[in-house]
C-alpha cells in the first residue's frame, strides 16, 4: 500500500468519503499483519485463538477481536507490545501516561500520519501550505518534513519565556498544546502573543471549555480549536471550524461501547475504544483508554467532513477520565464566562484586556476556502 502525502491525504479528508473508509481498511489489514506477527502480545493472542491476519481484511471485522484495557497493558512487560522488527536504538523518545490511574505506561509512538493532520487542520482553518507547525510534548523532536512541511515538538520542560522564544524563532502557524501552558503563556506575555500570528491554535490534553477557548483567542488572534488526545494515541479527534468534533479515523479509529462490551448508537454514551493505525511501534489494538463519550446522533457536518459516518461528536461531549480532568489552577475560574479579572497562583491579578472578539480572525492567504469558507470570515 502506497502511504500518501499530505495533498493526497486532504484529497482523502475532502472527497466523498468512499477513497477515505478504503485507505482506513486497507490500514487496519496491514496492522492487524503487523501486530499478529510482530507484537508479541497480539502474536500469542492470536495464536492462543487460533486467529490470522487472513480473518480481519475489514475495519469491520475489528469487533471480532478482543479489548483491552489500560490494566491489562499495565500487566505486560513494555516489550511485549512493541514492534519486535524494530531496531531499539531506531525508536523514537518514549512518552508516559501521567499515571493518575496505576504505573505510567512507557509509550512509543512513530506518529505516520500526523503531518498530514496538521495539513487538513491548517487548510481547513484557511492557513496555506507548505505550513510550520509545532506541539508541545515530552521531548524536542521534529518530524522529517514533507511536502515543505514542518512539525516540531517542543519540550514541555522549556520555561514559558524559553517556549514563547522558541516559537518566535521557528515562525509557526500552527501551535498546539494543553490548556495550562496556554494559561501560563497569557499569564507571561500576554498580547505579546498576537505576535506569532498563528492561522489557528489548538488546546489538546485536558478538558476546556468553549468560553476559555474563546479567551485565548483573544490574545492570539485567531480561532483556538479543541483537540482530544492522550499519550498512548497521539491526536484523535479535532473540532472543525463549524465546532464539531471528527476522529481522525486514519491515526486512531474509534468504537464506543457499553458496559459489555457492545457497540452503542449515536446518542449513547459509553466506553471509548481506540485502534491505532499510524503506530508502527506500539499500536493499540481495541484499547479501552477510560474516557467515555457519545457519538453524535447528526453525523453530517456543514463544513463537509467526510470521514467514516458515524465518527463525529458533537462538541464537548466526551467526558474524560481523571488523567485528562483540568488540574487545580488559579486560573480555572476563567472557565466562568463573564468573568473579567482572576488572581493566579502566585498572586498576580489579571484583568481581561477589551480586545476584538474571536470573529476578528485576522486574514491570511488562503489558498482553498471550499471546505470551510462559510465560517471562517
Ligand atoms: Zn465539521
Amino acid at each position: 500500500m502506497m502511504t500518501p502525502n499530505s495533498r493526497q491525504f486532504y484529497d482523502l479528508f475532502t472527497g466523498d468519503g468512499t477513497a477515505y473508509r478504503q485507505f482506513i481498511d486497507e490500514l487496519f489489514n496491514q496492522r492487524v499483519q503487523s501486530v499478529v506477527c510482530h507484537v508479541p502480545f497480539y502474536r500469542d493472542l492470536f495464536a492462543a485463538r487460533g486467529w490470522t491476519a487472513a480473518g480481519f481484511a475489514t475495519i469491520a471485522s475489528l469487533h471480532k477481536l478482543p479489548i483491552v484495557d489500560r490494566e491489562l497493558v499495565q500487566a505486560q512487560p513494555t516489550e511485549r507490545m512493541i514492534n519486535a522488527v524494530l531496531d531499539p536504538a531506531s525508536l523514537p523518545p518514549p512518552s508516559y501516561t501521567s499515571g493518575t490511574s496505576g504505573p505510567p505506561l512507557k509509550l512509543y509512538t512513530s506518529r505516520d500520519f500526523y503531518l498530514a493532520s496538521f495539513y487538513l487542520l491548517q487548510r481547513s482553518y484557511g492557513g496555506a501550505v507548505p505550513f510550520v507547525a509545532a506541539c508541545v510534548s515530552d521531548a524536542d523532536r521534529a518530524l522529517p518534513p514533507a511536502d515543505g512541511c514542518q512539525l516540531h515538538f517542543l519540550s514541555r520542560n522549556r520555561t514559558t519565556a524559553e517556549l514563547f522564544a522558541r516559537l518566535l524563532e521557528l515562525k509557526p502557524d500552527l501551535v498546539m498544546m494543553r490548556p495550562d501552558r496556554w494559561r501560563l503563556l497569557i499569564e507571561e506575555v500576554g498580547g505579546e502573543l498576537a505576535r506569532l500570528r498563528l492561522v489557528v491554535a489548538g488546546v489538546s490534553g485536558m478538558m476546556t471549555a468553549p468560553s476559555e477557548r474563546a479567551y485565548f483567542a483573544t490574545f492570539l488572534g485567531c480561532p483556538v480549536a479543541n483537540m482530544y488526545g492522550a499519550n498512548e494515541l497521539g491526536g484523535a479527534i479535532f473540532e472543525c471550524p463549524a465546532g464539531r468534533e471528527h476522529v481522525l479515523a486514519h491515526h486512531n479509529f474509534l468504537e464506543i461501547v457499553d458496559d459489555d462490551d457492545r457497540a452503542v448508537a449515536p446518542g449513547v454514551t459509553g466506553h471509548l475504544v481506540w485502534t491505532s493505525l499510524d503506530n508502527r511501534i506500539m499500536p493499540f489494538v481495541r484499547y479501552k483508554i477510560g474516557d467515555t463519550g457519545a457519538f453524535a446522533a447528526e453525523q453530517s457536518c456543514r463544513c463537509g467532513w467526510q470521514g467514516p459516518g458515524t465518527l463525529s461528536f458533537a462538541a464537548n461531549d466526551i467526558a474524560l477520565s481523571d488523567r485528562e480532568k483540568p488540574a487545580s489552577h488559579g486560573q480555572s475560574a476563567l472557565t466562568r464566562p463573564g468573568l473579567r479579572q482572576w488572581t493566579s497562583k502566585s498572586g498576580g491579578t489579571t484583568s481581561l484586556p477589551s480586545r476584538p472578539a474571536i470573529a476578528a480572525v485576522r486574514s491570511r492567504d488562503r489558498i482553498s476556502r471550499h471546505l470551510f469558507s462559510p465560517f471562517i470570515d
